[in-house]
């Protein structure tokens, strides 16, 4: 099957790369991809499978039946892309102003195109059945949970997920993998400190917001470096101040805004917990008052050791071992996939793109010669768990 495989996403590689260069070429923002759903829909169309769509947003899901009976396996591809503004002189650079495809999600969903049709001509020979799912809005909007929360995946059985993301620093062609916690819970906060407007030049009986703000963003980093396990990662930043109007007035107000990250369940409960009583506790000590206002965002990504043990196997076999590298240590980023390994076992894992830029600058470019490495293994992944992990595969 192994060879099946590789023959097929050799074949199928000139198509995929056209479809990538496309979906660079027509980047869509989160909850905004109908034409990326629709070029979807008509790259599957011809392969005559069940798809499943929702009038709520753009994901599709494409459902390959096996002709043998067996259980069922998820591959997610995320198909969204950022604001950002391209700056390049590729021939298919964004044709859509201050949108780009920044994180590779165009590669990403060519993968999983790629991948859908290597497994529906295979389809035959299945013992089992394929779930292909293009989800949208992952860049922090949580097009994960809503797809989860939907009932587009109703009544399929589903017995692991398997996703992957671009990394440009690894080597196209190779392959990056992390046992557990892989990337970080995202907490977004915003904060009011509210005191008392006054003159610059005579403060006494005013109370300054700035001042506090200065004390509460010195004071939430002490919660990095006294109140968690030092091997257990978190990163507070502040990421966005605004306040007052002029050299000569005290504001009554200051707004903050910024992230937490973790990696550990009861951490991320304990910093939002004790980031609200400091700030809070800091504009109480100044005379003034704080509202902190905490947006839960994505859970912490963390894969299960039997699929990631499976992911390895199977990498080893398709790049070999020398283009396997085990990644030293977590992304402090975010992911929505992370929702679906809450529900399901499943495991994802890194595809090296380099050189390419760095994720989420404004010239990074997916790596083309990535896209069949990527095919193969998710194509792969997805018939060695309906093998039942040992079943043979040459
Ligand atoms: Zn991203
Ligand atoms: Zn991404």
């Amino acid at each position: 099957m192994n060879i099946k495989i590789r023959q097929l996403a050799h074949e199928y590689l000139p198509e995929i790369t056209a479809a990538r260069r496309h979906l660079h070429q027509h980047p869509e923002l989160s909850w905004q991809e109908k034409e990326t759903a629709a070029f979807i829909r008509k790259f599957l169309a011809p392969l005559n499978l069940e798809l499943r769509t929702t009038d709520n947003f753009y994901a599709t899901v494409a459902i390959i039946r096996g002709g043998k009976p067996g259980p069922t396996v998820g591959l997610r591809a995320d198909i969204d892309a950022l604001p950002i503004a391209e700056k390049s002189d590729l021939p298919y650079r964004s044709q859509n102003a201050g949108c780009m495809h920044a994180c590779g999600h165009d590669g990403h969903t060519a993968v999983l195109l790629g991948a859908a049709k290597i497994l529906a001509e295979l389809r035959h020979e299945l013992r089992g059945n394929i779930i292909c799912v293009f989800q949208p809005a992952e860049e922090n909007n949580g097009g994960g949970r809503a797809l989860l929360a939907s009932n587009l995946l109703a009544g399929l059985d589903i017995g692991a997920f398997f996703a992957l993301h671009a990394w440009p620093y690894l080597p196209a062609g190779t392959i990056g993998l992390r046992r557990g916690a892989m990337m970080s819970a995202i907490d977004d906060f915003e904060v009011g400190i509210y005191g008392k407007a006054g003159h610059a030049a005579h403060p006494l009986g005013a109370i300054d917001p700035v001042l506090i703000s200065a004390y509460v963003i010195t004071a939430v980093q002490s919660l990095v470096t006294r109140e968690r396990h030092g091997a257990d990662p978190a990163v507070i930043s502040v990421t966005m101040i605004h306040g007052g109007t002029a050299d000569n007035v005290i504001p009554a107000e200051v707004r903050l805004g910024g992230t937490i990250r973790t990696l550990n369940a009861e951490t991320r409960e304990r910093m939002s917990r004790r980031f609200t009583e400091l700030v809070e506790g800091v504009a109480q000590s100044f005379g003034g008052r704080a509202e902190v206002k905490i947006d839960t965002g994505y859970p912490a990504l963390v894969n299960d050791d039997r699929m990631l043990a499976l992911v390895e196997k199977f990498a080893n076999e398709v790049v070999g071992p020398s283009k396997v590298f085990e990644l030293k240590e977590p992304s402090m980023g975010g992911e929505d996939f992370a929702y679906y390994l809450q529900k399901y076992p499943g495991a994802m894992f890194r595809l090296g793109v380099s050189p390419a830029s760095l994720l989420h600058s404004d010239t990074f470019n997916f790596n083309d010669n990535a896209l069949e490495t990527g095919m193969v293994m998710l194509a792969g992944l997805a018939i060695r768990f309906l093998e039942g992990f040992t079943g043979s595969m040459d």
